[in-house]
């Protein structure tokens, strides 16, 4: 069996190690010069940064199985916390470590700056899905989904989680995706809410050690070589790359395909990284904060990769804005005036207060918010396809011996690394039953 694997995004380098394992050969097509995809490590002078900064939950059980199997250590890679959503005057929502659906209860409850309406609308609304197993009508937006929920029950913790999750605002985003997610984090066991902050570049958690792996496998690698129809013919094809080209590749031998395919539509995420100027800021009380966003204050979330990668990175703030829009130049403007609004003014007018506890009497251990720089922005354009009610997404199978797996691809996921890294090991079962299937006949 010899099987071509056409994009070394997390999708394509899942497909290849478990068609490796099957003892396949296998050909792995990557256009660019590195594997990744948009998970990739993006080097910026001595600095490696990402493509974009990325966030993992306990719940990506597939992604945690392939970082086993290629010898790397989640635990040495993903700094593990409970689900942890404050913002920086402390309010937000901090999960205990326990079961579900325990911790949540103990969280909400906890939660700092909810009133009881607040929470009792968030337990009463969860308790309802579940009594619903989580599911709803394929039409439903997570806005009408969440509609029993306060105002700041939706702007705190539903918006920024399913901006961050679907990459698509609550009034556009499908509520039956949004509910498959919040599931499998929320109720699916022990610490799938966790959240799985990489400690390291995104290289680091899977590309890296893939290319490795592959290579000692017998996978011939081929970095910067486009697939094209007219390459080396093989027993199967699986177009692992992103909607778009994989529906400019069927486009002729399958127009149906090709034509869904084709019909996503896509939105952006940016990350601007801004480096602190003081060498004596310690960093954020978190590695991570939730932000007020709006048009104006477009960030959603702020990561401290100094905190999570070391001396290397000291100082330097990842501003995550999900479903961006406006041009480079205004998204920057606007995140270095929301940083300096949002995490080092309030705190140099207000004194702390006696109940206020000291890990969130500031949310910098440090001081200075003169000379905010931004060292580095990476504009996804394509990030991920917008994820709305109903949506039809193209199926595994395209035609005879034509295969495609992907984020995008038909699935209970929305864009994230664990649809990417589910779908390349379904593809090649899929491969697998339907070879046995012949073979039977
Ligand atoms: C900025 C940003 C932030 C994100 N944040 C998160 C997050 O926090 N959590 C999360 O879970 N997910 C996040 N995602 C989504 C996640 O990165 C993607 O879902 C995942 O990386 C998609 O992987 P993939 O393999 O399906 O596609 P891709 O990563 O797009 O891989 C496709 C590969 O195909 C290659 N290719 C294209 N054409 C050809 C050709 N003709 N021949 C050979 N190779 C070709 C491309 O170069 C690319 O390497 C984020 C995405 C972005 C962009």
């Amino acid at each position: 069996m010899h099987l071509s694997v056409v994009g070394g995004g997390w999708a394509g380098i899942s497909a290849a190690v478990h068609a490796a394992q099957r003892g396949w050969t296998v050909t792995l097509w990557e256009a660019s010069r590195q594997l990744g995809g948009r998970a990739r490590t993006l080097a910026h002078q001595d600095l490696r940064l990402d493509n974009g900064q990325h966030i993992l939950i306990g719940a990506y059980t597939e992604t945690l199985a392939l970082m086993r199997t290629l010898a790397v250590n989640p635990d040495n890679v993903l700094h593990r916390q409970p689900l942890t959503l404050l913002r920086p005057d402390g309010s937000g929502l901090r999960l205990p470590d326990g079961p579900p659906p325990w911790n949540l209860l103990v969280g909400v409850v906890r939660a700092r700056g909810w009133s009881w309406q607040d929470r009792w609308s968030l337990l009463r609304t969860v308790l309802q899905w579940q009594r619903q197993h989580f599911l709803c009508a394929d039409h439903v937006t997570v806005a009408e989904l969440c509609s029993p929920m306060t105002d700041r029950v939706m702007q705190q913790l539903i918006e920024p989680l399913c901006v961050s999750a679907l990459n698509t605002a609550a009034h556009a985003a499908s509520g039956a995706v949004f509910l498959r997610v919040l599931h499998d984090a929320l109720w699916s066991g022990h610490g799938g809410s966790d959240l799985l902050l990489p400690t390291a570049d995104l290289g680091g958690l899977i590309p890296d050690a893939a290319a490795t792996w592959l290579a000692q496998h017998g996978v011939d690698i081929r970095l910067g070589s486009r697939w094209l129809p007219s390459s080396v013919p093989s027993d199967a094809l699986v177009l692992a790359c992103p909607a778009w080209e994989a529906a400019r590749l069927t486009a002729d031998h399958h127009p149906a395909w090709s034509q869904q395919a084709k019909a996503l539509q896509h939105a952006a995420i940016t990350t601007v990284y801004v480096q602190h100027p003081d060498p004596d800021f310690v960093g954020l009380v978190q590695p991570m904060l939730a932000l007020p966003s709006d048009a104006q204050h477009p960030a959603q979330f702020v990561f401290d990769r100094g905190q999570l990668l070391g001396r290397a990175q000291w100082g330097l703030l990842a501003c995550m804005v999900s479903d961006s829009a406006g041009t480079r130049e205004e998204l920057e403007q606007r995140v270095l005036a929301q940083l300096r609004e949002q995490l080092f003014k309030p705190m140099a007018k207000r004194p702390p207060t006696h109940q206020t506890p000291p890990s969130m009497q500031s949310p910098l251990r440090g001081s200075g918010e003169l000379g905010l720089r931004v060292v580095q922005t990476v504009v996804e354009k394509r990030a991920t396809f917008v994820c709305t009610p109903g949506l039809q997404r193209p199926p595994m199978a395209i035609g005879p011996r034509w295969w495609a797996c992907g984020d995008y691809v038909a699935g209970p996921y929305p864009a994230t690394l664990e649809g990417a890294v589910r779908s390349g090991r379904e593809v090649i079962d899929q491969i697998a039953q339907t070879r046995e299937g012949k073979r039977r006949l």
